[in-house]
């Protein structure tokens, strides 16, 4: 499943392509994907222009000019394919390798950018759990999808106190309460496990235990919330990176190599300088969770 970081990367790899660009026509070679395609799909977008392509939680939102947003989510094993020429580039697969079978490719918008080149943007997923809606640009953030989410975890809204006042009076684990998509939008178990770690905390702790009285600041919740903000930002440079190396090197991916800290290094020393501790899995609501149980209090 992809998380945040990745489809960050993939909007900033198909910005270039799709902002201001004509949607000269879209074929949709499905009915459906997750759910079926929006009456008109295709007639609703071919002859548009993409004004805007932004991102919410984990949804990418391409907004039109004069309407619609089209509101897409990448499910398990979508993934956006550029071709031009001879020339592909699939933003956003320096995590998980992506499909290149063609017999997967469901959806192909036709696109000529500003300047008149011609390229294709082919969406692929082989799972079909992904999904692509439309809504108006006056109301696509109460579409019953976006509307409950939670505050992003990236720029600078996420801050001590603003973790503070959503976790207050929480009995839920740390864990839990970071992975609910209505207090903070787009994490997943990857990055909060990555995130716990890096700011000391216990995944077990109640979420409600690291924020203290009202008088108090709250020293944990300004430090998870700086862990959050610096795990992403973080994937998201190396997402952007491999970008980078892909367009120099010759259609193999500058491999990705994220190095956890704690997500999947079960029975392995903890990389904090000074720690002795080994990472520890345990399952916390069905989900493995890593962890240093001699740093992370
Ligand atoms: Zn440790």
């Amino acid at each position: 499943m992809p998380e945040l970081p990745e489809v960050e990367t993939v909007r900033r790899g198909l910005q270039p392509v799709l902002e201001g660009s004509l949607i000269e026509r879209v074929e949709a070679r499905r009915p459906d994907l997750r759910f079926p395609f929006p009456e008109r799909f295709a007639e609703r977008l071919g002859g548009r222009r993409v004004q805007s392509l932004g991102r919410r939680a984990k949804y990418l939102t391409a907004h039109m000019e004069g309407g619609p947003v089209l509101i897409c989510h990448l499910g398990m094993s979508g993934s956006f394919r550029v071709e031009a020429g001879e020339d592909g580039l699939t933003p956003g697969s320096f995590h998980h390798e992506r499909s290149k079978d063609a017999a997967h490719d469901h959806v192909v918008f036709h696109v000529a950018t500003p300047d008149g080149a011609r390229s294709r943007v082919v969406f692929n997923d082989p799972r079909r759990f992904g999904f692509m809606l439309l809504a108006e640009e006056e109301s696509w953030r109460e579409h019953p999808m976006l509307a409950g989410l939670g505050v992003e975890p990236t720029g600078n809204t996420l801050d001590g106190d603003l973790i503070g006042n959503l976790f207050k009076g929480r009995a839920a684990p740390l864990k839990a309460a970071l992975l609910d998509q209505k207090l903070i939008a787009g994490l997943g178990n990857i990055y909060v496990c990555e995130a716990l770690w890096r700011a000391g905390l216990s995944p077990r702790r109640s979420a409600g235990s690291i924020v203290p009285g009202p008088s108090k600041r709250s020293v944990r919740a300004d430090r998870l919330a700086e862990a959050v903000r610096e795990v992403i930002a973080d994937a998201i440079a190396a997402g952007g990176s491999s970008l980078r190396d892909y367009v120099q090197a010759d259609g193999s991916l500058g491999y990705f190599q994220h190095s956890f800290s704690a997500y999947d290094r079960e029975g392995e020393a903890c990389r904090r300088p000074g720690c002795e501790g080994i990472i520890t899995r345990i399952v916390q609501s069905g989900r493995s969770t890593f962890y240093c149980p001699a740093c992370q209090r």
